[in-house]
């Protein structure tokens, strides 16, 4: 058997009994890997026990030693490669029985954890010392409130993350990659950091945090074969400005934080917002990407992929780009993505839609979309509305309307519909219980009536036309520093479920019983859930609760949001029973969506997508995972991996 293979069959054997909370107790082949053993003929039927023997002895190593864990297992025992297994069952197969017999105290095993915390914390340290000679002082932090800000994202927190490192090109970023790894450290690959799904979190003792920010040039505009390559940190907003002077877009333009957050981020985590309504997420926007593996290698997909490169194209036999989009980041560093590229519309027009029940909404939302004349559709509860209005301090802000006057179908429009915004203000929320808004792009006063005129026809009957403010002032201010917490001093939890149209009522009906339910819960902690809607292309409804509760604001917190804001949360006592209870609904909400077909984008760390997917499919995750990343130190714990 050769050195890998044998590796990789062990140390998978550990890592899924990890995976299975059985950790500890002894294997037995299942029925298809016994069969894959027995039809490879190079594996005899000793080497086959060999196997089981060894993993049995570390099991059984694991459960003495109190390790419940596969990385950690992996790690200290230092069985990264065949010697480490072989020097490992050396020092402990022969005395293994008597271990058992006599188990350790417990002054023996601090001893022994205290040794292993010594040899990794040299390790680290070394790490530290070898990294910022690659990157210079300035890039390696290890400040412990930054390494502490660093370990949280907008919902939760994960281990103190050892470092953070901030290469600014790409020799050091391979470099840093192929140093790390080298170590049996972790990599957490990081953008904006504007996610809630622990996605780049530390599940690790030891873990480098890496800040993609500096990595932020745009490399090549081309509006011959219509595509931009950018560097991962870069932020959607600035790629927009810059393609805005070659009266050019991309498709899929970004999340409504890409103030902040990458477009690393979004390729890698999977985004819906501006432009999905007409050409759905993130990822079916890209062409090319260039990975780097966990040993500092790189590779291109697409047409990236030939000798003579050039990224203008996707396919080219099986589709490899899509396979790394989406992988939150467990797949590989994404170092360079190539996105295609449209001529921008000089036209934009809102459209704004009030209904009494949530089935007349998606009705009216599910026909405007398969009209495929909108670049945005989203919709709002009542509640929602007001906290997104408030959240853009919409109503005090003189200059807006000017903006507004400036990006809508010409000046004198503008004008008239700024004044529409001041007129009517935030009245017509009393009018309805569900809103829906739009944007309608295109060259001429024309085409635009022409879209509108579909639009309407499309909804008759449905619903009451309102004010469009909504639209106007979020298409004036695209990329609006829209706050990380709730505008009243609230953490929140946005979540979602993509739900096929013809299950989205009776998914939102079994939302409204589970939440009657829980009523008295999240009443005694000050829980509330609107929720949003955005319709994905032609054939995806996005249905996202938004849980909001009093709490106290953490280091992420305290950066991201202006003082009013923190004024009002800083009153609050920490709301331990509301963080809990926004698990519990998550899961509980989660599970619902499930049942009604839903798939998620941003999986990180707490979607189940491992779950529910065929052996088949989960196979093929782990061996794409094996091939670039053998030893799980990228982002460990993401997918489910
Ligand atoms: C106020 C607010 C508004 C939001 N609006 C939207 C919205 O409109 N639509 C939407 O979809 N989401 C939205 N989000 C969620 C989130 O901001 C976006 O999904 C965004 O794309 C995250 O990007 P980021 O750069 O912050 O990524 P991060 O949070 O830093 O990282 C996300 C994931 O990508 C991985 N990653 C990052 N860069 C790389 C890389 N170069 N290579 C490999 N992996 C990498 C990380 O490990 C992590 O798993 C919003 C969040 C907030 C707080």
């Amino acid at each position: 058997m050769t050195e890998t293979l044998f590796q990789f069959f062990l140390i998978s054997q550990v890592r899924q009994l990890a995976n299975d909370g059985i950790l500890g107790k002894s294997i037995k082949l299942t029925k298809g890997q016994a069969q894959w053993l027995k039809e490879n003929s190079r594996f005899k039927p000793t080497t086959t026990n060999k196997i089981i023997t060894c993993v049995n002895h570390i099991l059984k190593f694991c459960k003495v030693q109190k390790i419940f864990n596969a990385n950690d297992c992996i790690s200290r025992l230092e069985l990264r490669n065949v010697s480490g297994i072989e020097m490992f069952l050396k020092g402990h197969i022969k005395t293994f029985s008597e271990d058992m017999k006599r188990k350790r105290t417990q002054k023996e095993l601090h001893f022994i954890a205290k040794k292993i915390h010594e040899r990794e914390e040299k390790v680290s340290e070394n790490l530290i010392i070898a990294l910022k000679e690659l990157l210079g002082n300035e890039n390696v932090i290890t400040d412990l409130n930054e390494r502490r800000y660093f370990s949280q994202d907008v919902f939760d927190e994960g281990k103190i993350v050892t470092a953070i490192i901030q290469p600014k090109n790409l020799e050091q970023l391979r470099k840093a990659i192929s140093i790390i790894t080298n170590t049996g450290i972790a990599i957490y690959p990081r953008g904006g950091g504007y996610s809630y799904t622990n996605s780049y979190l530390s599940v690790t003792d030891y873990g480098i945090s890496l800040d993609l920010r500096k990595l932020d040039d745009i490399i090549e505009i081309n509006t011959k074969d219509m595509y931009v390559t950018v560097e991962p940190g870069c932020t959607w907003e600035k790629l927009d400005k810059e393609l805005k002077k070659y009266s050019v877009r991309c498709e899929f333009w970004g999340p409504l934080s890409g103030y902040k957050s990458t477009v690393g981020g979004g390729i890698s985590q999977g985004s819906a917002s501006l432009g999905s309504a007409k050409d759905g997420i993130s990822a079916e926007s890209v062409l090319n990407l260039d990975i780097i593996t966990s040993n500092g290698e790189i590779f291109s997909t697409g047409s990236s992929a030939q000798k003579n490169k050039s990224p203008f194209f996707r396919n080219y036999g099986p589709d490899l780009t899509g396979i790394f989009c989406g992988d939150c980041g467990a797949l590989g560093i994404k170092a360079r993505i190539t996105l295609r590229l449209q001529n921008r519309a000089t036209m934009t027009q809102g459209l704004s839609f009030g209904f009494e029940t949530f089935d007349d909404l998606l009705n009216a939302m599910s026909k405007i979309s398969s009209t495929n004349r909108v670049t945005e559709c989203f919709g709002f509860t009542n509640r929602a509305m007001e906290s997104v209005m408030a959240s853009q301090g919409l109503w005090n802000d003189i200059k807006l309307m000017f903006a507004v006057g400036m990006s809508s179908s010409g000046i004198f429009g503008g004008l008239i519909q700024a004044s529409k915004m001041a007129f009517y203000g935030r009245r017509f929320l009393k009018d309805a219980s569900y809103f829906a808004h739009c944007v309608v792009e295109g060259y001429n006063k024309y085409e635009i009536k022409g879209n509108i005129r579909t639009i309407r026809k499309s909804i008759k009957g449905l619903g009451i036309d309102l004010p469009n403010t909504m639209p106007t002032v979020m298409r004036s201010a695209p990329f609006a520093p829209y706050p990380v917490v709730g505008v009243n001093g609230t953490r929140m939890l946005p979540f979602h479920g993509i739900i096929p149209f013809s299950k989205a009522v009776e998914f939102h009906n079994e939302l409204e019983k589970l939440l009657t339910k829980y009523k008295k819960d999240m009443s005694s902690v000050g829980m509330i859930v609107p929720a949003m809607f955005n319709t994905i292309s032609t054939n995806g409804f996005l249905y996202e609760p938004v849980l909001y509760w009093p709490d106290k604001p953490n280091e992420f917190h305290e950066i991201h949001t202006n003082e009013t804001i923190l004024s009002l949360m800083r009153k609050n006592s920490e709301n331990h029973a509301g963080r809990k209870l926004a698990k519990i609904l998550f899961k509980e909400i989660v599970s619902l969506m499930h049942k009604k077909n839903s798939v998620h984008l941003q999986i990180g760390k707490v979607y189940p997508y491992m779950t529910d997917r065929s052996s088949i499919n989960i196979d093929m995750i782990k061996s794409i995972k094996n091939k670039v990343d053998p030893n799980n130190l990228i982002n460990p714990g993401t997918l489910g991996l």
